[in-house]
């Protein structure tokens, strides 16, 4: 079993995981400060005081930049600031006597959902994120990009989408995730009041357009075979999914076959279900050609 914690943008969620089952989830509100830690690892105790048998290995979720050599989070985003540096493994030795696995939340994510979830089995994949910002994860033949120091895949929100667009906080010129996202909406407005009324039509087709480019850019660039399109506002239903699928087919690469999207039924569940795989993988011990000998 495997205690899974994702830092996320409003809570702080946990599962137990049992294979595929989840014997125990429950979620706190983040406050940014460090309590956010100690409220996490009193609300882990709870769920593991609740299950038969105990955890073998913990898995972690942030929204930011993970060194893939350290675990150590190289970049948060304002909330999570004080996780930057932070060895994660230690504090879960520390809390729970366990050691953890540390991912970035998108790319936990992507492994979730082509492990166990809406795109399981698929090898060459794409996740994208739609909601507060625009998270994104790539796969290809069945490696999650990481990259030299932990960055592959998981900037497709900051690929520059408009040059005459703002700059956009990460320091790049017209970012997707500047022109499209909940930060960039008006003040007072809402994505639900975009995407489920007729009272910003402008806005729904800007920001549409602009997910639209971003995806066909993430397909060019990694060449998946399924698209797993995810976030609060896909509740949308083909509102949001429809167009964006049409505007790649549309501006597509003519030699490339089209990939398919998948909206995942349980988008709540993507990165426990990714932190699982991760988890538990460190606990299964392979021999090395030396202790074979
Ligand atoms: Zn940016």
């Amino acid at each position: 079993m495997e205690l899974c914690i994702d830092f996320g943008g409003t809570e702080i969620k946990l599962a137990v995981i049992d294979g595929t089952r989840v014997v125990a989830s429950g979620s706190i509100p983040v406050l940014g400060s460090p309590a956010d830690l100690a409220a996490a690892a009193t609300e882990a105790r709870r769920l593991l005081t609740e299950t038969t048998s105990p955890a073998d290995a913990v898995g972690i979720a942030v929204p930011g930049v993970v060194d893939p050599t350290s675990g150590r989070m190289l970049h948060a985003n304002a909330k999570y600031d004080f996780l930057e540096g932070l060895d994660l493994n230690v504090w879960a030795l520390t809390e729970f006597g366990l050691s953890a696995v540390v991912e970035n939340d998108a790319r936990a994510a992507l492994i979730g959902e082509t492990s166990t979830g809406s795109a399981a089995g698929e090898r060459d994949a794409v996740l994208v994120t739609l909601g507060t910002g625009i998270g994104t994860a790539a796969m290809i033949d069945g490696m999650p990009l990481r990259g030299r120091t932990g960055h592959a895949g998981i900037l497709g929100g900051h690929l520059t989408v408009d040059l005459d667009g703002p700059i956009c906080p990460c320091g790049n010129i017209g970012c997707g995730e500047a022109l499209a996202s909940t930060w960039a909406l008006p003040s007072g407005t809402t994505m639900t009041e975009v995407f489920t009324t007729d009272a910003h039509p402008e806005i729904r087709g800007r920001f549409l357009h602009v997910w639209g480019a971003v995806v066909t850019s993430l397909v060019h660039s990694y060449d998946p075979a399924v698209v797993i399109l995810s976030g609060g506002i896909l509740r949308a239903g083909d509102a949001v999914r429809a167009p964006i699928e049409a505007h790649v087919r549309a501006h597509l690469w003519p030699s490339m076959t089209p990939p398919h999207f998948v909206v995942p039924p349980e988008p709540e569940l993507s990165v426990a279900r990714g932190l699982s795989v991760l988890a538990r993988a460190t606990t299964i011990h392979t021999a090395t050609p030396q202790e074979e000998q």
